[in-house]
C-alpha cells in the first residue's frame, strides 16, 4: 500500500461562468487526494489520535462504526500504514467480514473485526462499556466513531493553515459535526457552511457547540464561534447514504465540468447545496469560497 500522505493537500481553483457572473472565487480543498485508501477528513481526524498511541501506554487503538464506515476503512487502513494494531466495534451482530468490501479491507488490514448487537452498540459513550472492551482487547485508545474527538477537531483546524488566505465560506458535509468544529476553530472570520449529510441535521448544532467547548472552556465564546456556523440541514436527498438521480446527475456533471469526482453520501451533497446557495443569492458577491473535499471516495468504490 502507498505509504506516502499527501499533506498539504492541494488547492485547486475552479473556473465556472456562473460563478464568475456571481463574482465569486471558488477553490476546491483537494483532502480526496491525501490518501487513496484514507479517506481526507478521517486522515485530519485522525493524527493526534494516533500520535496519541505512540506515547506508548496503550496496546491497540479501538474504534466503532457502522458496517460502511469510512471511518473504520480509514483506521483499518492508518493502523496498517503506522503498524498500529487496530479493533474495530461494529454495529450489528448479523454481521461478518464477508458482508461487504469495506469490512473485507479491514480485516485484510489487520484489523480485528468485532461484532456486536444493536443494542450494545448504544453503549458505545459508556465508560463501564469501555472498562469491559480494555478488560477484552487490553489497554486500548479508544476513539469516538467517526473520530469525533477533541484530537479531532484539531486535527480539523490545522488545514485552515494550508491555505494562504481566509476565506470568507468555507463549505463542509457534517456527519458528526467535528470537521465542521475543526473548521471553526482554525479560523477567525471565515463562516463554515455545513450541510448535514443526515436527515434532521439539526441536533448538529449542539453537537459543534459540545466540540468546542472541548477547545475553548468558555460558553460565552462557544456562541461567539457558532455565530460564524451556517446549518444547512435540507440537502440530505433523504437521509444518509440515500440519494437520488438527481444528485447522481448533479455529480456526473461536476465531474464533466471540473474533473473532480465526488461521491454521494457526503461531497456531493455539500457541492450541490453550495451551487443552490449562489443561485439563491446567499454568498456574498466578491466572495472567496472553499469547498473542502472531505474524501469518501474509496467509500463509493466499495459500496459499488
Ligand atoms: C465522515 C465524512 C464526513 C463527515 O465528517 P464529520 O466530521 O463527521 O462531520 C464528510 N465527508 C466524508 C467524505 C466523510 O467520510
Amino acid at each position: 500500500m502507498n505509504t506516502k500522505l499527501t499533506i498539504p493537500s492541494p488547492l485547486q481553483k475552479i473556473e465556472d461562468p456562473v460563478y464568475n457572473k456571481h463574482n465569486l472565487e471558488v477553490f476546491i480543498k483537494r483532502d480526496d487526494l491525501i490518501h487513496a485508501e484514507i479517506s481526507g477528513n478521517k486522515w485530519r481526524k485522525l493524527k493526534y489520535n494516533f500520535e496519541k498511541f505512540k506515547s506508548g501506554k496503550y496496546d491497540a487503538v479501538l474504534t466503532f462504526g457502522g458496517a460502511y464506515s469510512n471511518h473504520i476503512a480509514a483506521t483499518a487502513s492508518a493502523g496498517s500504514m503506522f503498524q498500529i494494531p487496530t479493533v474495530g466495534i461494529i454495529r450489528g451482530n448479523e454481521l461478518n467480514e464477508g458482508s461487504n468490501a469495506t469490512l473485507a479491507k479491514a480485516k485484510a488490514d489487520g484489523m480485528n473485526l468485532v461484532f456486536i448487537s444493536r443494542e450494545i452498540y448504544e453503549q458505545r459513550y459508556e465508560r463501564i462499556y469501555h472498562e469491559e472492551l480494555r478488560r477484552e482487547f487490553g489497554n486500548v485508545l479508544i476513539i469516538e466513531e467517526g473520530g469525533a474527538n477533541f484530537l479531532g477537531a484539531q486535527g480539523v483546524a490545522e488545514l485552515v493553515q494550508e491555505i494562504s488566505f481566509e476565506p470568507d465560506y468555507i463549505y463542509t458535509a457534517a456527519g458528526t459535526g467535528t470537521t465542521a468544529a475543526g473548521l471553526l476553530l482554525g479560523t477567525k472570520t471565515a463562516n463554515i457552511i455545513a450541510i448535514s449529510a443526515l436527515k434532521n441535521g439539526n441536533f448538529l448544532r449542539d453537537e459543534i457547540g459540545k466540540t468546542l467547548y472541548y477547545s475553548l472552556f468558555d460558553d460565552e465564546l462557544v456562541a461567539d464561534y457558532l455565530k460564524r456556523l451556517t446549518l444547512e440541514t435540507e440537502y440530505h436527498f433523504g437521509g444518509y447514504g440515500k440519494y437520488t438521480d438527481e444528485l447522481l446527475n448533479f455529480m456526473q456533471s461536476w465531474k464533466a465540468k471540473t474533473g473532480i469526482a465526488l461521491e454521494q453520501v457526503y461531497t456531493a451533497k455539500m457541492i450541490y447545496a453550495f451551487e443552490q446557495d449562489i443561485l439563491a443569492n446567499k454568498i456574498a458577491p466578491n466572495s472567496k469560497v472553499v469547498l473542502l473535499h472531505t474524501g469518501g471516495l474509496q467509500g463509493v468504490l466499495n459500496n459499488g
